[in-house]
């Protein structure tokens, strides 16, 4: 689970729809006897101590992403992939690992700034010497052509970086230095963005302050250079696994399941999310060997908690067709809590797909009715965005644990495993088997049910 909301999902607005039930759940409510039958083959199989096995393993070490630790996990999940008889592939990509600062300076009428000076995340190398410029908090009334041609003194505060960079940018400045806001300290701070390519630095609100006491007395020339700075790259890999269709029965049509395998620094990860790796795991040992009209497609993915790296990455390469192709996402993040909340299903719109309508009414089959809810903040997310139906299985409110050094095996409960394996295999079965077209066939197969959303804190 990625911590940073990315509300650009939401602005992108993709609507989603499941498209293939009744517009009424009916009288199909599922039959505890006949409905068991019918998910037998795949939740009999369900064993959870498989999945604290596979939890054990993996949550030896963290494995933040681009890490010997996250690479070991990667091998151990293709192994375990390859034991089930899949074929199964690495693929590596890049993701940026940090920000080398290099060094930056500022000189003012030719004397040397006497303060510390701190170079923006994503600054630019290059100098640039012009005059100085006092433009408030640089919101779009505050900037003017005034500041064309000049370096800019901005404070700190009330609109993001991106947009204060962007208003002087806009406005034709040739270089930022940013002093901090009312009541911070210090001048660790600031993030420019791919485009804003002139010189950003930070000083202190002292340092700041002074300077601009001192344009209100004289015109100051200055100079603000950044050297040395730049992305540092690491790579990390997602690990995919297949299983064709019944070469009679081949739909065209693939179901995927995935978890991310990385986690933070901070700790092992034992629920987040090796959970939902294991998970994925033992949903592709059971479904081997059974038969089924649709490819099978289990993936693990690197650098979620670096914003989703690894799924976008993956979505981004799939081509149209094979995107077409894929009728649903189900991806597992943080599944095996004791001390976090009940299942849920998040979509990124806050609507139902055909993964929550399938969820849902697996839910009732093996356990409980599962809600849906609205959430980004996971491998979904890509997937969604290329207008694949997408949803989240998690248990929220999320534990206290979460992204610490505490995350581990001890706090994992089998039952939770279990329940998620057994509802997210009854799901995905009742898409691959071969003699189901459609949940709403209620002849051959359990039908659809009411859920509720649920506006569920993380
Ligand atoms: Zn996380």
């Amino acid at each position: 689970m990625y911590r940073k909301t990315l509300t650009a999902i939401l602005a992108a607005g993709l609507a989603v729809s499941s498209g293939i039930l009744p517009a009424e759940a009916g009288n199909n409510a599922p039959n505890e006897q006949s409905d068991h039958a019918f998910d037998n083959k795949v939740i009999k199989k369900v064993d959870s101590e498989n999945m604290y096995e596979h939890i054990e393993v993996l949550a030896q070490q963290p494995r933040e992403a681009g890490t010997d630790g996250e690479w070991q996990g990667v091998q151990y999940i293709k192994e375990q992939f390859e034991s089930y008889g899949y074929e199964t592939e690495i693929q590596p990509f890049e993701f940026n690992k940090g920000f080398e600062r290099g060094t930056s300076s500022i000189s003012l009428n030719s004397e040397e700034f006497s303060g510390d000076v701190h170079t923006f995340t994503g600054s630019v190398n290059s100098e640039a010497e012009a005059p100085l410029v006092y433009v408030g908090l640089a919101s779009e009334e505050e900037v003017d052509e005034e500041v064309d041609g000049k370096i800019a003194l901005i404070e700190r505060g009330q609109i993001p970086f991106y947009n204060k960079i962007q208003n002087v940018l806009d406005k034709g400045a040739v270089g930022v230095i940013m002093f901090n806001g009312e009541g911070n300290t210090g001048n660790q701070f600031g993030t420019a963005y791919e485009g804003q390519d002139i010189p950003a630095v930070a000083i202190t609100r002292e340092g700041g302050l002074e300077l601009v006491e001192r344009l209100a007395a004289e015109d100051v020339i200055a100079t603000v250079s950044v050297e040395g700075a730049g992305y540092i790259t690491g790579t990390s890999h997602n690990v995919i696994a297949k299983k064709a269709p019944h070469p009679n029965k081949d739909n065209g049509q693939i179901v995927m399941v995935g978890a991310h395998h990385d986690s933070v620094s901070a700790g092992p990860g034992a629920n987040d999310d090796a959970s939902g790796v294991a998970a994925v795991l033992e949903l592709a040992r059971v479904m081997a060997n059974i038969p089924t009209d649709t490819e099978l497609r289990f993936a693990t993915y690197g650098a979620e908690e670096k914003g989703l790296v690894g799924s976008y990455h993956y979505a981004g390469s799939l081509s149209d067709e094979e995107a077409d192709n894929i009728v649903g996402h189900f991806q597992l993040d943080m599944v095996g809590s004791r001390d976090a909340g009940e299942l849920i299903m998040f979509t990124p719109d806050g609507e139902k797909n055909l993964v929550t309508d399938y969820g849902s009414a697996a839910g009732a089959r093996v356990s409980e009715t599962v809600p849906y809810g609205q959430l980004g903040r996971s491998d979904h997310v890509p997937f969604f965005e290329r207008g694949i139906p997408a949803a989240l299985f998690i248990h929220a409110p999320l534990e206290p644990w979460y992204h610490g050094p505490e995350d581990t095996i001890d706090k994992i409960s089998k039952e939770k495993l279990q329940d998620v394996g057994e509802i997210v295999g009854a799901a995905v079965y009742q898409i691959a088997r071969p003699d189901t077209p459609a949940l709403e066939n209620a002849n051959v197969a359990p039908g659809p049910v009411e859920y509720d959303f649920d506006d569920r804190p993380l």
